[in-house]
């Protein structure tokens, strides 16, 4: 059998991500490849950083994107912050919170729970009790947005309460950088990752990051070595910033970069506050359409992501059935619901280029034809 090229049908994709990757940014990472210590590849990352402390709302020096997906941004925090014998408070109201769980343990740190329904935003309240029960605590880590649900929490207040109590504070941005406000300078938000894949809508691999000087203190104080050699901020950073002599530390995702490059410039182009009201005014658009076919939203309105919409779905309409039609008849991608909402609602993502009124109304009307 000859294996010919890969050639990818042609999706609309609005489900948790990937969300669709635009024609400017796919161009962009089709151009020539150049080694990843060349002069003009070196002056690019660093329009990279600029850029993403731009998108971030910050001065951190230092921030940059892990070579990886949005997953390592959440490992690089961790390995880097917490040290065995930390404790850690940790917040779960869906899928994600529970891998923060899982790093603090795999860097031996104790991790303490505080549990929220999943559709529901963390409670502050909850937090306080926990962070005043737990006063050896270090460090509060928390989902800002959570894909699993739909649901977004108080950033602001969280990070606040973080500090009263002498703690850093972790924030996952995977899914809301971009798509809604976030401001890590003003919020003093310590340690955050996200990913190249959501709102940011350039390809999968890369988790931009930033910390802190606060942060970056604790790293250099730690008693032990980061476990983590690839991840170690110490290392990495002689390759971000290497003022010149920028030291080989891993070859870099040349073309992929090219890509974030891109689509921060399309960011920073549209303006990040008119990003955040574009997806607002989708979320309703989608919004109004749904509640006419009788399809609810399981977060309350409040704490509602407009990036991703997750819904139930009605009675009687078979999940898988309705989401493989769409694939077939319509090459549209919508979310399955994970964990402990399996097969009860579907994620309908808006993120990036992907949130526009074309894509609200290609939604509302595949779904009308297959239900
Ligand atoms: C998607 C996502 C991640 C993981 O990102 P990957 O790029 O899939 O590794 C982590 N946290 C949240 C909230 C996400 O939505």
């Amino acid at each position: 059998m000859t294996i010919t090229s890969f050639h990818p049908p042609q999706r609309t994709l609005m489900g948790p991500g990937p969300s669709d990757v635009s024609d400017r940014v796919l161009h962009a990472m089709a151009r020539p490849t150049i080694g990843h210590l060349d002069p003009a590849f070196v002056a690019m990352m660093d329009e990279i950083k600029i850029l993403l402390q731009y998108v971030f709302q910050t001065k951190n020096e230092l921030t940059f994107a892990v070579s990886a997906p949005g997953s390592a941004g959440m490992e690089c925090c961790f390995a880097n912050l917490v040290e065995p014998g930390d404790k850690v408070i940790v917040c779960q109201n869906g899928v994600f919170g529970g891998r923060m769980k899982e790093n603090v343990e795999r860097c031996g740190g104790i991790a303490v729970m505080v549990q929220d329904e999943w559709g529901s935003a963390v409670d502050p309240n909850k937090v306080e009790e926990a962070l005043n029960a737990n006063k050896d605590a270090c460090l509060l880590a928390f989902v800002h947005a959570e894909t699993s649900t739909g649901a977004q929490s108080d950033a602001k207040t969280l990070v606040e309460l973080a500090h009263k109590h002498d703690c850093l504070a972790i924030v996952d941005a995977v899914t809301s950088l971009a798509g809604t406000p976030l401001k890590v300078d003003e919020w003093g938000i310590d340690a955050i990752y996200s990913g190249s894949q959501k709102c940011l809508s350039s390809s999968p691999g890369l988790s931009p990051v930033s910390f802190s000087q606060r942060a970056a203190e604790k790293i250099k104080q730690r008693h032990t070595k980061v476990q983590s050699w690839f991840l170690d901020l110490n290392l990495v950073m002689g390759y971000w910033s290497g003022e010149g002599k920028r030291a080989y530390h891993h070859t870099a995702p040349v073309n992929c970069l090219y890509g974030l490059h891109e689509s921060l410039v399309i960011v920073q182009e549209e303006g990040l506050e008119h990003a955040w009201s574009r997806h607002h005014k989708n979320h309703l658009a989608l919004r109004a359409g749904l509640e006419q076919m009788g399809i609810d939203f399981i977060v309350p309105k409040k704490d509602r992501l407009p990036q991703l919409n997750a819904v139930t779905i009605p009675q009687g309409v078979d999940d898988a059935d309705v989401r493989t039609r769409l694939l077939n008849e319509f090459n549209l991608e919508i979310g399955a619901g994970l964990g402990g909402l399996a097969g009860k609602v579907w994620r309908i993502g808006l993120m990036g280029h992907a949130s526009t009124q074309k894509n609200v109304d290609f939604c509302l009307n595949s779904l009308r034809a297959v239900i």
